[in-house]
């Protein structure tokens, strides 16, 4: 798997924030966000070290002190681009009793890699972003209660477009709302969430709250 970094920390967003957890980011993405906060895992540099699954599995286990600390979420970048690998380290993660987040970009098709022990976090992109025109969006019908389905909103716009995802497609997954840092103030999504009454969960980056925004393995 070709490997950014992996990490311990707390849990930054959704409905799992603040637990301790475990952060494999994958290197390389296919899409070029305009406020991407993580431009760093999209190239490849020296950084990004080539590990074999279960060499991924022992640094997971070492940093959970040997699962003690049951969160693992996998991220990027876009780790469904390694999605074969990324089901193996899965399936040896749901073995031995671990929490499996996957946050994705939501270009991806995910209908071929179904199963109850991953929750997706799919990052749907709006037009602030400039890659809406990339979104699969099967995976509105794909994604379950379990999985997460993620706006990141950076002006009305977005906020409107994400609305009208909602109203139109009715998710079953959870929704979460979440302000682009220093661009949308967290007040402001906070009222407009609540004039529209959505049943869904504002979401802060709270690791860039602690560490602050350019922070990198937090
Ligand atoms: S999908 Fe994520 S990693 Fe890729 S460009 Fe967008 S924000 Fe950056």
């Amino acid at each position: 798997m070709k490997i950014h970094e992996i990490y311990l920390s707390l849990q930054g967003e959704g409905s799992e924030v603040g637990r301790p957890c475990v952060f494999v980011r994958l290197q390389g993405c296919n899409l070029s966000c305009s406020w991407c906060d993580t431009t760093y895992a999209r190239s490849r540099s020296l950084r990004v070290r080539d590990l074999k699954v279960k060499h991924v599995l022992q640094e997971i286990d070492a940093l959970s002190d040997g699962g003690a600390c049951k969160l693992v979420e996998i991220t990027g970048g876009e780790p469904m681009l390694q999605a074969e690998e990324v089901m193996m380290l899965g399936k040896h993660l749901r073995d031995a009793h671990y929490e499996i987040l996957i946050e994705t970009n939501g270009s991806i098709d995910l209908s071929a890699y179904q199963c109850q022990w991953i929750r997706y976090v799919v990052d749907y992109k709006l037009p602030s972003s400039g890659m809406e025109s990339k979104m699969c969006l099967k995976n509105l019908k794909v994604i379950k209660k379990k999985d997460e389905l993620k706006f990141v909103v950076q002006d009305y716009k977005d906020f409107k477009r994400a609305l009208g995802i909602i109203r139109e497609h009715r998710p079953r997954s959870q929704i979460l709302f979440s302000p682009v840092w220093g661009k949308l103030s967290p007040a402001e999504l906070a009222d407009w969430i609540l004039t529209e009454r959505i049943d869904c969960r504002l979401s802060l980056q709270q690791h860039k709250i602690i560490w602050g925004e350019n922070t990198i393995g937090k």
